[in-house]
């Protein structure tokens, strides 16, 4: 029964598999046949995505399994159960104990590499650290382990009593960093007119979004002269035509890799899609068309300095930087060239690089679940229904009863 539900299991009919090990568990069988019959069943029931009866039975199996090899195997999946149910101090002390009875050495290491997770969700370096050595070692599974670990991060969060110390992991030598400071010339510099009335306030950043500003000819602006007189002709589009608050982004990179404050980060910009998609984030134009035109190597290292700056202020990491057209997928709107063919796949080789200069601490420095060259989708399809039901509740998708100013009639681009 056991072998056939395993045998079943492996070729993916958990259906199959799950009325095997059903057998298995008839009081009539000895203890530990009965536990791995429980097993198998928790095992099929994360994969049917029902994490709770899946408890039920790995709490019977660790019951019945106690003493025997597959105990530790049995807390192991106990402890992703628990993590499917957002659970996260129940899934590191079942995951802790896991670890210290699995024999298996990849067993160890998913537990091992599971805890490094949550521990580092938790910012709890020291938990890192202790677990993270065993994580070394792990193959193609750990590979793909990565896509559901870039999904968990921002959704995980901290129970009253848990420790949540933020502590920055040091940079690794060797990787170039980027500059821990990014000059800004602001709003009075360009002598911008006042941000007219109507302008939501920004509340709690959680999203970046990036943009070109894709004039149809891309504007031959260079100078700081040049570059005044073009800020004030957007503000008075933005105003005037557009009948905004203010230009709707945040912050703009000219081709010499300056940044130029454009309205002011207090307040909601106007530049994602739709003033749901705006709430809570920071836009930031390349100066541009970058479908006609690649961005300059300076633009893009001041990206990757200005991103720094910002994702460290806001606590916003990785998997919340978009491109304009991921953040409009992502609100459930049709595709927009911005921000251009030569850019667009540059974005997240800026993240890769961001992340790789150790500037950003680990809970931010979290590969992209979409960038499949880092993180292969395959081995978390039990956990895919789980991670989008805990983004769909992470509060973006509400719609804001206070809206009711320039933005929420008007359109970005
Ligand atoms: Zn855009």
């Amino acid at each position: 029964m056991i072998e056939r539900g395993e045998w079943l299991f492996d070729q993916g009919e958990f259906k199959e598999a799950s009325h095997s090990f059903a057998t298995a568990t008839d009081a009539a069988h000895p203890t530990t046949i009965r536990g791995e019959g429980f097993l198998g069943l928790g095992r099929c029931e994360l994969n049917a995505g029902n994490a709770d009866r899946a408890r039920t039975h790995l709490r019977s199996a660790a019951k019945l399994l106690d003493g025997t090899p597959r105990f530790g195997e049995a807390l192991y999946h106990q402890g992703e159960a628990f993590i499917e149910l957002h659970s996260v101090r129940n899934a590191i002390k079942t995951l802790d104990q896991a670890f210290a009875y699995l024999q298996d050495t990849q067993y160890r290491a998913r537990a091992a590499y599971l805890l490094t997770l949550l521990y580092r969700a938790a910012r709890n370096e020291e938990g890192v650290a202790r677990y993270e050595p065993f994580t070394r070692g792990l193959d193609t599974e750990s590979r793909e382990l990565s896509y559901w670990r870039s999904k968990i991060h921002p959704t995980v969060v901290p129970t009253p009593g848990e420790t949540f110390a933020a502590t920055p992991r040091a940079p690794k030598k060797g990787w170039p960093t980027a500059a821990t400071s990014v000059p800004i010339r602001s709003r009075s510099d360009w002598r911008a007119r006042k941000m007219r009335r109507g302008a939501v306030a920004m509340g709690k950043v959680r999203a970046i979004t990036i943009h070109h500003t894709g004039e149809a000819s891309s504007p031959n602006v260079n100078s700081d002269g040049e570059l005044r007189n073009y800020l004030r002709n957007m503000q008075r589009y933005a105003q005037s035509t557009k009948g905004w608050a203010d230009i709707g982004y945040h912050y703009l990179i000219d081709s010499r890799g300056k940044v130029w404050e454009g309205r002011a980060a207090s307040h909601q910009g106007a530049h994602a899609g739709n003033p749901r998609l705006n709430k809570g984030n920071i836009g930031i134009a390349l100066i541009g068309n970058f479908e006609r035109v690649k961005p300059t190597d300076r633009q893009l290292d001041t990206l990757q300095s200005l991103l720094q700056n910002l994702c460290v202020k806001h606590s916003v990491s990785m998997p919340r930087v978009y491109s304009h057209n991921q953040r409009r997928k992502s609100g459930g709107l049709g595709m927009t060239d911005c921000p251009g063919r030569y850019f667009a796949p540059l974005i997240p080789k800026i993240k890769k690089r961001l992340i790789a200069s150790g500037a950003l601490p680990s809970s931010l420095a979290v590969h992209d679940p979409l960038d499949k060259s880092t993180a292969p989708l395959g081995y978390a399809a039990r956990f895919r229904d789980a991670v989008d039901r805990m983004h769909a509740a992470d509060g973006e998708c509400c719609p804001d009863p206070s809206l009711t100013t320039d933005e929420s009639v008007a359109t970005a681009e």
